[in-house]
């Protein structure tokens, strides 16, 4: 029996006139997950979005499992090809090909979807006949309309007729590279992975920036954050990582500065050095994973001088989330795992024994200023490691 994948376009409906390019992007995003597992035919028609395998061979489980991180997707399901459009063969398509599922279920309704106008019986009769046989080949179910266990989906459209079952949630959002471009500041702990998926969410196409002093911090911190991206890719697609060398500038930072405000220095370093890499890539914005309070750099007056060394609109998409919260999603898009493997990162290096939680901008300047890095700055620009990741699956 032929199978297809059939797609609920998500938010896209609302977009008007912006609907066919944004309908094209997904199309696309759907294709480049799928490339590494076969070749597909992707069209698309009234909020549907219709994936037809062209070989036999191919895992359609795999096909889903990857579908199901598409951002723009609220529903998908497998269905069935019924060979011919007509009453028949729906009839002698759904008990077969639903025989496993109605066998295990007590009680089902039928939902029939017919946009093919020239079809000739109406929803509910298709509804009523399919219903009918249904009960005479499986007489332990039983039919409720308000509350089934299943319901089977015939779909009466131009191409063909489908039918299909427990549709599977999608990731929701919208595609990816409909949102414009922004850089996410990347360690290698729990939160970033997940602002980077929030805003990838959103339509957005992610360029990353990771901080790396070594020898404070070590190449497995760095390979860490690698396979981090590498899991926000499955969502996000590919994106390039920039690596920018901060060992100099945190020495200079200690050396030169008031210690307690240290933590605060390096913060504005990096949001000027990542808005700087951010405008080299066609970005219009900056990604953190802060979150208010969760530490003393990330109080409301911190986040106001982190905030002003860049000019660039800063995304912080975690800002109001519990620590718990964050943690749930991290299990879901599966960075948890490598974000608790204990490798430094560079924020930890030279912490103060008492940051300042009420930073002066005026004074956090001053000081900054005092010990002057533009030269350290350029030579950390001038010495990016660049890293273009892909999904690891
Ligand atoms: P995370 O779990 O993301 O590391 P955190 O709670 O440890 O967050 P901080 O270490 O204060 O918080 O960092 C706040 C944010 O600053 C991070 O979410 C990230 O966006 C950015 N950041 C921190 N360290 C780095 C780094 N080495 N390279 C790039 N960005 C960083
Ligand atoms: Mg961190």
């Amino acid at each position: 029996m032929k199978e297809i994948i059939l797609l609920k376009d998500g938010e896209i409906v609302l977009k008007g006139l912006n609907r066919r390019s944004f309908e094209d992007v997904l199309k696309k995003n759907i294709k480049f997950v799928l490339n590494p597992i076969g070749r597909f035919e992707i069209t698309s028609a009234q909020s549907t979005i219709y994936v037809k395998p062209l070989s036999e061979d191919i895992d359609l489980d795999e096909a889903c499992e990857r579908i199901s991180r598409v951002f723009g997707i609220v529903a998908y399901s497998r269905a069935a090809v019924c060979e011919e459009k007509t009453l028949d063969s729906v009839l002698q398509t759904a008990p077969v090909y639903l025989e496993k599922t109605l066998e295990s279920a007590k009680t089902f309704k039928v939902e029939a979807k017919r946009s093919d106008k020239r079809f000739p019986y109406k929803s509910p009769e298709i509804c009523r006949e399919l219903g009918g046989i249904i009960l005479e080949k499986f007489p332990h179910l039983t039919v409720d309309v308000h509350n089934p266990e299943l319901t089977v989906y015939v779909e009466i459209r131009d191409f063909g007729a489908y039918i299909h079952c427990n549709p599977e949630k999608g990731a929701g959002g919208i595609p990816v590279g409909t949102g414009g471009k922004a850089a996410v500041l990347i360690s290698g702990g729990i939160d970033s992975p997940v602002a980077a998926y929030m805003m990838a969410k959103r339509g957005i196409k992610l360029t990353a920036v990771h901080f790396a002093s070594p020898p404070y911090t070590s190449r497995r911190a760095e390979e860490k954050v690698v396979k981090l991206l590498q899991k926000v890719s499955r969502y996000a697609g590919g994106m390039t990582m920039y690596t920018v060398p901060f060992t100099k500038i945190q020495e200079e930072i200690k050396n030169d500065c008031p210690e307690e405000l240290f933590t605060i220095i390096m913060r504005r370093l990096m949001m000027e050095i990542s808005e700087k890499i951010a405008l080299d890539n066609d970005c219009s914005a900056l990604i953190t994973g802060e979150s208010l309070g969760q530490v003393a750099s990330q109080t409301i007056g911190a986040l106001g001088c982190t905030d002003e060394a860049a000019d660039m609109v800063v995304f912080r998409p975690l800002i109001g989330m519990d620590k718990q919260e964050i943690i749930d999603i991290s299990y879901k898009i599966d960075t948890y795992e490598t974000s608790i493997e204990p490798y430094e990162d560079c924020c930890t290096v030279f912490t103060p024994k008492h940051p300042r939680t009420r930073p002066v901008l005026k004074y956090v300047k001053e000081a900054q200023e005092k010990a002057g890095f533009a030269p350290l700055v350029e030579e950390a620009l001038q010495n990016l490691k660049i890293t273009y990741i892909s999904s690891d699956d």
